[in-house]
């Protein structure tokens, strides 16, 4: 087997990152994260390939990993989400009433090949893939990681995109790389690794924030839009190398297409990218609407911290996705709900992308906070004709009809709304528990402290727990210190499904 070193000769890196990568891989460790940025951040080196004749990337990852924990590791774990993807995965990506939608063209694969792991001096390194549904890559590293330490690997990978019109895979109009390559799995003291495989309800991720220094080729014939900054392009030929820099950001996406056009528009310290289909008429409403929102959202909320965001219209089987400084909005979506999907996937860069959750374990939190922040923007921006009162009357309606419903086919209901994943039992269960009920619950928690004590305890909550990620006891703490009231009763009623609502 080639040397790691060897593999990144092969490939002929001649950009910035991969002379970086190589650097620090090979020879000049200590450039490897500059001393400005903070010693606890992962960073992440990516040289990705797509090949869209075989719709196969290829990718090398050089990953510095921190132990932040009170434990020494003797291995790393890595989520490797596009195995949910491929033939004979024991959970389904999609709900099965999604499923044609999802794959219009019947069923199809896609996976991720782990080729090599090695250390930063190109020795390969023990692997394997485990996890409950080969969803986790565990590297065992030479010596034990004590806490405050680093180690620096590499991985090289193929991921196999599927036809499917989902988060991951590639459409008729666009293609869509999200949870594409090795991420690390966050690790809690008294936890350990979070290593839970995918789940069709909601966004089943969890992941630290971190830097990324990642270069993407790909043929020339399409517009490419990605998480962080875009530094610079290199056309050689047919291929064009995008190259990008995402300071303390949670994940990276990316979405291409040879279908695009673009407008922009300007948010305070924020170039919002909107990127639409050739022959859209409304481009610049949209790229004009994404900059409303980013400036209502930064009033109410705090400043977004990066210079980019990207709304991009996608083939997308739910609503919207949001990924760090990009959004993906289906085009699926009514004319009517668009702009509604566009505010709701933006405040998730509040919710989930500065200010993190466990995804998978606590969804209410990141979809309870990004729908309630969708009615505040609503209730602030009253050109669009959308009253809060009717909106949350609507809201009370509709999950009252949801309990009436369940409590009439099954005799009960489970209104909990701090339940992981896989512990709802259907995808409209999910949805009225985390989404509906989570915007009541915001609601009723104003009322109770009233409008001025309540937004000010969103502004402490991304102030004080930006790049974090936040437990139900820290969001609890948080809103009773801001509001100066003991809201642990109050907002337990609320998640664990106690509070009647008449
Ligand atoms: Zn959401």
């Amino acid at each position: 087997m080639k040397t790691f070193a060897n593999f990144l000769k092969k490939h002929k890196f001649k950009l910035l990152a991969a002379a970086v990568l190589i650097a620090i891989i090979v020879i000049i460790p200590f450039i490897f994260k500059p001393e400005s940025k903070s010693q606890n951040y992962n960073s992440y080196f990516m040289d990705l390939n797509y090949n869209d004749q075989t719709h196969i990337l290829s990718g090398s990852e050089g990953v510095e990993y921190f132990n932040n924990s009170e434990n020494a590791f003797s291995s790393l774990y890595f989520h490797l989400y596009p195995n949910a993807f491929r033939q004979g995965s024991k959970s389904p990506v999609v709900s099965s009433n999604n499923f044609n939608d999802a794959f219009p063209n019947g069923e199809s694969y896609g996976s991720i090949n782990i080729l090599k792991v090695c250390d930063e001096n190109g020795l390969s390194l023990e692997f394997s893939i485990g996890g409950s549904d080969e969803n986790i890559l565990q590297v065992d590293l030479p010596e034990e990681l004590y806490p405050d330490e680093s180690v620096k690997i590499g991985i090289e990978f193929e991921t196999i995109l599927p036809n499917a019109n989902h988060r991951f895979g590639y459409g008729e109009n666009t293609i869509n790389l999200g949870n594409f390559y090795p991420i690390a799995c966050v690790y809690e003291d008294g936890k350990g690794f979070f290593t839970q495989a995918y789940h069709s309800n909601g966004d089943p991720f969890y992941s630290d924030v971190a830097f990324y220094t990642v270069d993407f080729s790909c043929s020339s014939n399409f517009t490419v839009a990605a998480s962080g900054e875009a530094k610079s392009q290199q056309t050689n030929g047919q291929t064009t190398t995008y190259s990008y820099q995402g300071d303390k950001i949670r994940d990276f996406c990316i979405v291409l297409s040879e279908k695009f056009d673009t407008a922009s528009s300007q948010a305070g310290d924020t170039t919002i990218n909107y990127y639409g289909y050739q022959g859209d008429s409304d481009l610049q409403a949209m790229a004009d609407f994404a900059s409303q929102c980013v400036n209502t959202y930064n009033e109410m909320f705090g400043a977004y911290p990066y210079s980019t965001l990207n709304v991009v219209k996608s083939n997308f089987v739910h609503g919207g996705m949001e990924y760090p400084g990009i959004v993906l909005i289906s085009d699926t979506v009514s004319e009517e709900d668009y702009q509604y999907v566009i505010a709701h996937e933006i405040a998730h860069q509040w919710w989930y992308g500065v200010v993190g959750t466990n995804e998978y374990d606590h969804a209410w939190i990141d979809e309870g906070l990004a729908e309630y922040s969708t009615y505040l923007f609503f209730e602030n921006n009253e050109e669009f004709g959308l009253n809060y009162s009717s909106m949350i009357s609507n809201a009370l309606t509709n999950y009252k009809f949801f309990v009436q419903i369940y409590q009439q086919i099954n005799g009960d209901v489970d209104t909990s709304m701090d339940r992981s994943l896989d512990q709802f039992g259907t995808e409209p269960e999910y949805v009225q528990c985390v989404y509906t009920k989570g915007v009541l619950l915001f609601d009723s928690l104003r009322e109770s402290v009233g409008e001025r004590k309540f937004l000010k305890a969103l502004k402490d909550l991304y102030k004080d727990f930006a790049y974090q990620n936040i437990s139900p006891a820290e969001l609890i703490a948080s809103f009773s210190s801001s509001t100066g009231r003991n809201l642990e009763n109050f907002i337990k009623g609320w998640i664990e499904g106690k509070v009647v609502i008449a």
